[in-house]
């Protein structure tokens, strides 16, 4: 399988896919992104990822140049090429690179008429074995430091590239930020708690992202007749919880066992987060014994998970 990718309406050689060097995204970090997961070949809330495209580019003041039925069909046509059976689609787009000889040399200003710069490029989704799922994570937590726009998926992302390194050089799996005692989220996830039965997320403000999962989970827990409050978490609060879940589109929920090497909850992956995972997977016909730990279909115990 050859890899393709799409850049400014051509389908390229990933290999062979260049932006120019002005481009504002490149020198600025000028531009949003999205990234659409599919599971078992279908996509996954596509609709809410476009729609959260759409808001950003506003935000952020550029145009998006395609409809919504325009970016289906493109994303349709690119994914064509793959067989992946879990993969992301990933979305970048910049302001664009200067056109004119008098616009070059970096100015901080941008000129109105500039075009955007997109590429889509797609790559496998590996979800973490469910074994360790079941076992949990470890987490560490940094002060927040980004930038006071963290509600736009920007592609301004060095301090989450250095908050997750910092996770991975104390061999944990996430750093979560904190932002005057109060749980903002992951370097690239949100974060729930479960405490005496009540689901708790961080409200959203501009130091969290509105993630599609974290949407999604909110109405799954309300579905299933779990209460659910956005507010203020501390990390009182979250060293406290009886369970605690990260969320992200490429591995939907991602149960906590440890913060700075505290024990959270029972140290490993709780009911609510086993439950929800295990409908997660049954809404996409998965083997979904999850939670039960035993299956006629698969035999779990022996031979772990299969999808089918
Ligand atoms: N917060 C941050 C900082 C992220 O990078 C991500 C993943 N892009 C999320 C939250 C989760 O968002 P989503 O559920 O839309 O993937």
């Amino acid at each position: 399988m050859s890899r393709i990718s799409y850049v400014n309406g051509k389908y390229c050689e990933h290999n062979n896919s260049y932006v120019h060097i002005e481009d504002r995204g490149y020198q600025f970090a000028d531009g949003v992104y999205e990234l659409i997961p599919f599971f078992q070949d279908k996509a996954f809330l596509l609709d809410k990822h476009l729609l959260r495209l759409n808001k950003n580019l506003s935000e952020m003041k550029i145009e998006n140049i395609y409809s919504n039925d325009e970016w289906r069909s493109y994303i349709n046509k690119l994914t064509s090429y793959y067989d992946y059976t879990n993969f992301y689609v990933y979305i970048q787009v910049s302001r664009g690179a200067p056109k004119h000889e008098e616009e070059v040399l970096r100015q901080h200003h941008y000129y109105n008429e500039m075009e955007p710069t997109i590429f889509m490029y797609v790559s496998e989704i590996n979800l973490l074995p469910e074994d360790k799922i079941r076992k949990g994570f470890s987490c560490v937590t940094l002060d927040d430091l980004r930038w006071g726009m963290c509600n736009i998926k920007s592609i301004s992302l060095a301090y989450n590239a250095l908050a997750k390194n910092y996770a991975k050089e104390r061999e944990a799996f996430e750093t979560v930020f904190v932002k005057k005692g109060i749980i903002t989220e992951g370097s690239s996830s949100n974060i729930f708690i479960v405490k005496d039965n009540v689901f708790y997320t961080p409200q959203l403000n501009n130091y969290v992202l509105p993630g599609i999962t974290r949407g999604y989970v909110i109405e799954e827990i309300k579905t299933l007749d779990y209460q659910i409050q956005e507010i203020d978490i501390s990390i009182d609060m979250l060293e406290k919880a009886d369970e605690a879940f990260l969320t992200n589109s490429t591995q939907f929920l991602v149960p906590i066992s440890s913060l700075n090497k505290k024990i959270i909850g029972s140290g490993q992956a709780g009911k609510y987060s086993c439950e929800l995972y295990e409908k997660f997977k049954k809404s996409f016909n998965w083997c979904y014994n999850f939670f039960y730990n035993n299956c006629d279909c698969c035999n779990w115990k022996n031979n772990g998970w299969k999808s089918f």
